[in-house]
């Protein structure tokens, strides 16, 4: 009987568990540490408490260009679909959304976290909570956790992004694992803008471009939200893990530019802005955007284009409705910074992703040791692409020691 252990009991371990406990039946025996007073905490806490457990679309082209390579083999073996099977088969089932985000039909976060936690009961893992683990101490091919030897370990200890002092990444120091920076991912990004002030709480469909060093990094469209002194929204948030990843790297000057009217060229959107201000339908500057943008929106961008609320807009100057178009179609916010991990979803960063075997996650400095989830420097988007990788990760890791096994 191998004895393994299994360090972090949320989305990851816990999934790794019950299918490790399937593919070894009798041959191993899981232990499960979880520093909180109960697993999955986390789990419970996504999709707004619905739990988007993963995308249809998911696959290696939905994460970051440096990352693709690395996460193909958990992927292609543990696609959406597999995961969603995997799930069934845990009495969990799910509906998808028109963008492939998929929810528990029961659109509740503790049903995932009900279907993994009571099969690993159910198969006997050993769950032991309060038990932050401090220490792993590798010696003649086992691993000593608190005392206890192991002949195989996972690492699913997640990441920093809402948790309160996370140590995982000194374990991995301890066990020289490279482990590179991080910082905080899908998460708002500040601006000391005047407009975003007065727009608080504002929402405004926009196409999005996220400017680094006057270069497009990343485009996104979807809802742009104005919260106080930050711009959020999922199109934010997506763009917020690019900025990370590049302030990592280097500081960089970066602007998030905001074409309110998507839908229309500058130049359609010109036309039709001089063309009701010809007719006369819109008498004031004030109401001239109101068919265009939120209200609160275009008072705020018709200030930033000097113009007066109480003008009319027959006196509008063809140079004045163009500036007015520019500011409509790329409005640029300057970024001072971004959201704190206790503010995000995930985290850029972690354990190198050269640290271990892409086809099998297993370290490559000490055999029998494996890694999966958000400890891993993976971070996708918002849409259920990080839940999938923590399952596919911790899926591909179960898989791996259950071959050695055999
Ligand atoms: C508010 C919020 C909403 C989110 N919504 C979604 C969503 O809808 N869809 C999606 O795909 N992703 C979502 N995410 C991201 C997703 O939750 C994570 O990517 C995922 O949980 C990572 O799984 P993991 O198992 O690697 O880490 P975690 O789920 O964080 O699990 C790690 C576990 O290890 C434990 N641990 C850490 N250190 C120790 C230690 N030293 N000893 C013992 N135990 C330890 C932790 O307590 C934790 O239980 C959301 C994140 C947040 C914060």
């Amino acid at each position: 009987m191998k004895r393994i252990a299994i360090l972090g009991g949320g989305a990851a371990g816990l999934c790794c568990a019950v299918d490790l406990l399937r593919q070894t039946a009798g041959r191993a025996s899981v232990t499960i540490f979880e520093q909180n007073s109960r697993v999955g905490k986390k789990l419970l806490a996504t999709g707004n408490g619905r739990c988007n457990l993963t995308n249809l679309g998911a696959s290696p082209v939905s994460y970051p260009p440096a990352q693709r390579a690395f996460v193909t083999p958990a992927l292609t073996r543990f696609s959406p679909e597999k995961i969603l099977d995997f799930f069934a088969s845990l009495s969990l089932f799910t509906h998808a959304d028109g963008e492939g985000r998929v929810y528990p039909l029961s659109n509740q976060a503790a049903g995932v976290l009900d279907a993994l936690r009571l099969e690993c009961t159910r198969l006997g893992a050993d769950v032991r909570c309060d038990t932050a683990v401090s220490g792993i101490r590798p010696k003649n091919g086992r691993f000593f956790v608190g005392g206890e030897p192991f002949d195989f370990v996972v690492l699913a200890l997640g990441g920093k992004a809402a948790v309160k002092g996370f140590q995982g990444y000194d374990l991995l120091s301890q066990l020289s694992i490279p482990c590179g920076k991080t910082a905080p991912g899908l998460v708002k990004l500040t601006t000391a803008d005047p407009l975003v002030k007065s727009l608080k709480g504002i929402r405004a469909a926009a196409s999005l471009r996220l400017i680094l060093d006057g270069r497009e990094a990343m485009k996104e469209t979807g809802e742009l939200q104005f919260t106080d002194g930050a711009l959020s929204g999922i199109a934010v948030m997506n763009l917020s893990s690019c900025y990370a990843r590049q302030m990592l790297q280097k500081k960089t000057e970066a602007q998030i530019e905001a074409d309110f009217v998507p839908s229309m060229t500058k130049d359609a959107l010109r036309r039709a802005l001089s063309a009701i201000a010809k007719t006369g339908q819109r008498q004031l500057c004030e109401d001239l955007l109101s068919g265009f943008v939120p209200k609160r929106l275009g008072m705020a961008l018709l200030k930033a284009a000097g113009l007066r609320a109480d003008a009319p807009t027959a006196g509008l100057s063809g140079a004045q409705l163009e500036t007015l178009c520019a500011l409509c179609k790329a409005y640029r916010f300057p970024v001072t910074g971004a959201g704190s991990f206790a503010d995000a979803q995930v985290t850029v960063g972690g354990a190198a992703r050269t640290a271990v075997n892409a086809s099998t996650l297993e370290s490559k400095q000490y055999q029998n040791l494996y890694l999966c989830g958000e400890l891993l420097d993976v971070d996708g988007p918002c849409g259920g692409f990080n839940l999938q990788w923590a399952f596919a990760s911790a899926r591909l890791c179960a898989s791996s020691i259950a071959e050695k096994l055999v």
